[in-house]
């Protein structure tokens, strides 16, 4: 069998692009939720946040009660990668005089 060809979307702001997956969390919130990539293929970009990751390990499964709280929701690739940069939590800075926020 060949390779799954990656799927595509229609993204308002991006146009057509191939699919990823985050967690609902990630599109509710305004302050890093944390990213956590779940498939380094970069034709098939799932992630989610830290508290999803955290459901996942006490669940050590996909269960309906996982995916209930997970949530998934389809973007497109481009918009996949705006959240990674939104809520990742180690910044690799693009501009090394980035200001760093002390938690
Ligand atoms: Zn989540
Ligand atoms: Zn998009």
């Amino acid at each position: 069998m060949p390779k799954q060809k990656p799927s595509y979307l229609k993204c308002e702001q991006h146009g057509k692009k191939i699919t990823a997956v985050v967690c609902c969390h990630m599109i509710d919130a305004v302050d890093p939720v944390g990213f956590v990539e779940n498939s380094s293929d970069p034709e098939d970009l799932q992630a989610w946040c830290e508290e999803c990751e955290q459901f996942f390990v006490s669940e050590k499964d996909m269960t309906e009660a996982f995916v209930a709280f997970n949530d998934f929701a389809v973007v497109c690739c481009d918009c996949y990668h705006d959240f990674k940069e939104q809520h990742s939590r180690k910044r690799k800075g693009r501009t090394k005089s980035a200001r760093r926020k002390l938690e």
